[in-house]
């Protein structure tokens, strides 16, 4: 094979791998997007059993404040009874004090249910809260390791654009044209700028090659390219 095109075909891998490398990077900030969209949904299971945890809390007190009037009105009945001289109106207070006992007693009895159901909400939250921390700290660890695949990543990009601008520099020496024919097909021709002749079909536009092509790629003397797509051929033995 002509010492350019084995060249060529050395730095289109390069390139082919650079592109790669590129893509990926690309790619890092979407990831990064996914992930902080993810993160976003995950404490909401924990609100939502404080906030269950909260009203109940909130109801309670509500019942707390209404026995508390209801035994101030006790109170004051308690003290009509004594002043009071005339026996109906004494019965009718009686009467008035225990119907807001028997109220007092189910608000009570309302309360030992919140209670209740404030108890059950703990383990509730206990478990909302660990299984938030744990998501938090796998989240954590996703970043983490984004990070570093992007760093790695930019080294990458770092060595092989070091590498493919010493082989591009070594190909203009002996032929600046031919890097330029090959900058230009490999943007052009989705990074295939150097094919092989594969059963004298070209591997890039699969069409089967002229005779004097073919036996120009196979004698190696010059770089030849293919008369249908333009792309720098060599032989595959
Ligand atoms: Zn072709």
């Amino acid at each position: 094979m002509l010492p350019a095109v084995t060249q060529l075909l050395v730095l289109q891998d390069r390139d082919k791998k650079l592109r790669q490398l590129r893509l990926e990077l690309k790619r890092a900030p979407l990831e990064r997007k996914e992930m902080e969209s993810r993160t976003a949904g995950t404490g909401s299971a924990l609100d939502a059993a404080k906030l269950k945890a909260k009203e109940i809390e909130v109801k309670r007190k509500e019942l707390e404040n209404e026995v508390g009037t209801r035994r101030t009105r006790i109170q004051k009945y308690n003290q009509q009874k004594l002043e009071t001289k005339k026996n109906d109106e004494y019965q009718a207070i009686s009467h008035a004090i225990q119907t807001i006992e028997n109220e007092i007693t189910a608000i009570e009895d309302q309360e030992l249910e919140l209670m209740e159901a404030a108890e059950k909400q703990k383990p509730i939250i206990a478990a909302a809260e660990k299984e938030a921390a744990a998501t938090k700290a796998q989240v954590a660890q996703q970043f983490a390791d984004l990070d570093a695949k992007v760093k790695s990543l930019e080294a990458q990009v770092l060595e092989v654009q070091a590498e493919r601008t010493k082989l591009a520099a070594e190909v203009a020496m002996v032929d600046e044209d031919l890097l330029d024919t090959y900058q230009r097909l490999f943007e052009t021709k989705d990074a295939q700028a150097v094919v092989a002749l594969v059963n004298e079909v070209c591997q890039g536009c699969h069409t089967k090659s002229q005779t004097h092509v073919i036996h120009a790629v196979k004698a190696g003397k010059v770089v030849t390219t293919c008369l249908y797509c333009g792309r720098i051929l060599y032989p595959e033995y």
